[in-house]
């Protein structure tokens, strides 16, 4: 049997996979962030998971143990970093983790890395944590090591943003816990979603700047940026059922 999660092989399972197969190796990077009344704290990390999940099963590729914190939540993409159980990296120290990582995988041989974020506020440092990965490594002489880095959300195709959202979509920064991450929770732990607690009050209003200390005004008291109300599992499952297979493609592509 093979074996997805590098966490469930043995080294000389993984070394062998490595050596034989020259996998794509993907590191899901999540968050410990509030998502709301009614959905838990781990939801950036079990997403990307599942989707690393199933875009490895169709691409015999290997799936790392996610990173479980993120940079810290902002008030217009998740809330803000005041909420009890947030609990985030200062950008230097995520940074610092990911670049680790990837010479790690580098090390140990690994050619083709996918850094998946789940959570919005991550991206940039993982664009960083890559750049510097990729000069620790050209100082080593190596120079074929390939890194992509991806949001899945960024996938959500015109189509199933219709299906998401037939009055339209708000915003994705104001999709923090919200139809979209509600919707694919239902449809894959439908026991962590406390659905009598779903909320629907009006998207949250903020200005254009940002100012710090932040200004807990604007922000709704509950942690939701817009209403999940109209969430639903079916809706997760077309999300999913869509965006695996274009991120297996995309995939298929950037290592050709
Ligand atoms: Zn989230």
């Amino acid at each position: 049997m093979k074996r997805i999660k590098l966490a469930d092989m043995t080294w000389m399972e993984f070394d062998a996979r490595v050596r034989d197969e020259n996998p794509i190796v993907l590191l899901p990077v999540g968050s410990t962030e509030q998502h709301g009344p009614h959905l838990p704290l781990s939801t950036d990390v079990i997403l990307p998971e599942a989707v690393s999940m199933l875009v490895a099963e169709a691409l015999g590729a290997i799936v790392m143990p996610a990173v479980p914190f993120g940079y810290k939540s902002q008030p217009k993409t998740g809330g803000g970093n005041h909420f009890p159980g947030t609990i985030s990296l200062d950008a230097s120290t995520l940074i610092a983790v990911l670049r680790d990582v990837v010479n790690e995988l580098a090390r140990h041989g690994v050619r083709k890395v996918v850094l998946m974020d789940g959570h919005m506020e991550n991206q940039w440092f993982i664009t960083e944590a890559i750049d510097l990965a990729l000069r620790d490594q050209r100082r080593e002489g190596i120079t074929d090591l390939r890194v992509v880095k991806l949001g899945y959300w960024e996938f959500i195709n015109a189509e199933t943003e219709a299906v998401l959202f037939p009055d339209g979509l708000l915003s994705w920064a104001l999709e923090h816990a919200a139809v979209m991450e509600t919707s694919v929770m239902l449809h894959l732990r439908p026991d962590l979603v406390r659905a009598d607690a779903i909320p629907n009050n009006p998207p949250a209003d903020f200005p254009l700047y940002d100012i710090f200390p932040f200004d807990l005004a604007p922000i709704p008291p509950d942690g939701v940026l817009s209403s999940p109300a109209s969430a639903t599992a079916e809706k997760g499952r077309h999300v999913l059922g869509q965006v695996v297979p274009d991120i297996v493609s995309a995939l298929g592509k950037a290592f050709a």
